[in-house]
């Protein structure tokens, strides 16, 4: 059983790079963790969207629905491509995505953190808004230097969660505009699917320890 977690700010295009994984790679199942989080967040609170949820939620109520979601991961068979946040911005402050206990229980093999030039992350949120009506998402459009910041925090905890995870962390950057469309999303998709294969490769050999 293979498990990878994404990561990557919000709006950097993490959803298109993880579909086109699926299309690479055979027997890959995708979780969203946000989409879990959603389910049981409607469920106990006035939430209208999965935006409102790290503004409106408290902190022991998240934690308690944020261990449920890693609790359901736990449960589920087959290998798992997990779609989800090193750190979540709040209004008052940075909460961890993949704490401890959220982090035990996926037992990650990798932990990939996609870096991305703001400037690219601030067009690809612009064109988001367009479509935010219809997805009911509201990405917020924040500045370079605040872009940049959120980067080195989701690296940041990132790194913190695959220390205490003792798995790979794997820092996947696109610093240079793109050549043509999509181009990052096909080679972050290309790399990652490398990842996975090289995992189920070498978890086929191992000698499973006691
Ligand atoms: P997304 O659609 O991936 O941007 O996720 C939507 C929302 O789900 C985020 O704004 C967070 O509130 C929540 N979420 C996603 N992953 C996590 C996580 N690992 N821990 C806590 N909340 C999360
Ligand atoms: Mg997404």
């Amino acid at each position: 059983m293979v498990r990878v977690i994404v990561v990557a700010v919000p709006g950097a295009g993490k959803t298109t790079v993880l579909n086109k994984v699926l299309e690479k790679v055979e027997g890959l199942k995708l979780v969203n963790f946000g989409d879990l989080m959603f389910e049981q967040a409607v469920k106990y609170f006035r939430i209208a969207n999965r935006d409102e949820m790290r503004k409106k939620i408290g902190l022991h109520d998240y934690r308690v629905i944020q261990e449920r979601v890693a609790a359901r991961i736990s449960r589920m068979e087959g290998d798992l491509l997990i779609d989800t946040h090193a750190v979540v911005k709040t209004n008052l402050g940075y909460y961890p995505g993949l704490p401890c206990r959220v982090v035990d229980l996926i037992n990650p093999d990798a932990i990939v953190f996609l870096e991305y030039r703001p400037e690219d992350i601030i067009q690809r949120r612009v064109k988001d808004l367009k479509a935010e009506e219809k997805y009911r998402r509201y990405r917020e459009i924040e500045e370079v230097e605040k872009v940049q910041e959120h980067q080195d925090r989701v690296r940041d905890y990132a790194i913190a969660a695959a220390n205490h995870a003792r798995c790979y962390f794997v820092h996947l950057r696109f610093l240079k505009p793109e050549k043509y469309p999509f181009q990052h999303a096909e080679e972050a998709s290309k790399s990652i699917s490398e990842l996975v294969e090289a995992l189920r490769e070498a978890k086929a050999k191992e000698a499973l320890l006691e």
